[in-house]
């Protein structure tokens, strides 16, 4: 039974306890990243902190790339007191000479690169287009979607002197759909899956396969600072109904960092809740009494 809203009206959302789906069983797919140096931009947090875990409990040696020195420590001691190797880089992703430095160093220091996660990202302001201030577009742009284009600049003639490699760039729902006052973020983010398309065209014979993961909403800290409206909102246009867990993103980057992906190039993934299959606004069961719940066997 949905809840009543004040106004009389059905709230699109079940009841908060309904919320909290099963996730399925417990992951069963492993993968040996063994001999494997693996590298993460924002690996600090959220997403970019998960994978680098998920990377070292399945063998490999991670280098953690943050601005942030301190969370990018501690991904590090998570790491290390779960048995893994990993070893922290401070890097701004929007300095291309910094990434360059940044990347050298992780071969210099690890011997090789095998895979890339290039995850760090951030929103940016919210405003309305004629309200954006030009320097929030300059450095949304640079966060997301420049620091992309340096990471595989830098990256690539590692992978190509060892042989090859796997790249996966985070975009977003908000890479393939709009957002609303969202528009350097959304405008970045789409240029990463047209970034990644056209980089995986020039690499993929001789390799290297890119890849960009676009995720639905996910419980990082970049997400839990928006007010509990806010997430209301953006569950009730996420069929599935809840936020993903970082651990749920990190097993599709597994697989694209893997050979079990090894014939899939330049591809957007969804991992996103069902976010991009869009009709949410075509659910009308708490405006109309007539529109039948289909789980209701009584109706
Ligand atoms: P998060 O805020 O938890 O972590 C982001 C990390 O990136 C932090 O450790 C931060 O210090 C680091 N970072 C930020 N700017 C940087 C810079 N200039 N140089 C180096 N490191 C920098 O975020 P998250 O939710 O894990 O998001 C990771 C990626 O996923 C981002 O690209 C984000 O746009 C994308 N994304 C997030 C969501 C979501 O709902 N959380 C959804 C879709 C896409």
């Amino acid at each position: 039974m949905a809840t009543l809203l004040e106004d009389g009206r059905r709230s699109q959302l079940p009841p908060e306890a309904d919320l909290v789906q099963p996730r399925g069983p417990n992951v069963t797919v492993t993968y040996d990243f063994t001999g494997k140096v693996v590298l993460v931009t924002g690996a600090g947090s959220g997403m970019g902190r998960a994978s680098s875990v998920a990377f070292a409990d399945a063998g490999a040696r991670v280098a953690v790339l943050d601005i942030n020195s301190e969370s990018g420590a501690e991904t590090v001691k998570q790491i290390e007191a779960a048995g893994g190797e990993a070893v922290f880089f401070e890097v701004d992703v929007a300095d291309d000479s910094a990434v360059r430095r940044a990347v050298d160093a992780v071969v210099e220091q690890l011997g090789r690169l095998d895979v890339a996660h290039n995850n760090a990202g951030a929103e940016g302001q919210h405003g309305f287009l004629l309200e954006q201030d030009p320097a929030n577009w300059r450095r949304t742009l640079d966060v997301n979607l420049s620091s992309i284009f340096y990471c595989m600049q830098a990256e690539i003639p590692h992978m190509l002197s060892s042989g090859g490699g796997s790249i996966i760039n985070t975009a977003s729902a908000a890479g393939l759909i709009g957002a609303y006052g969202l528009t350097p973020y959304v405008a970045a983010k789409h240029g990463v899956v047209g970034l990644t398309k056209a980089a995986a065209n020039e690499f993929s014979e001789r390799g290297i396969r890119i890849n960009a993961l676009c995720p639905g909403p996910v419980e990082t800290p970049f997400i839990s600072s928006f007010p509990p409206s806010w997430t209301e909102r953006l569950l009730s246009g996420t069929p599935i109904r809840r936020l993903a867990q970082p651990d749920e993103i990190s097993q599709a980057v597994l697989w694209l960092g893997s050979d079990a992906s090894s014939y899939v190039v330049g591809a957007a993934i969804s991992v996103d809740g069902g976010v991009t299959i869009g009709g949410a606004e075509t659910r009308v069961d708490d405006l109309d009494e007539r529109v039948r719940d289909p789980h209701d066997a009584s109706s």
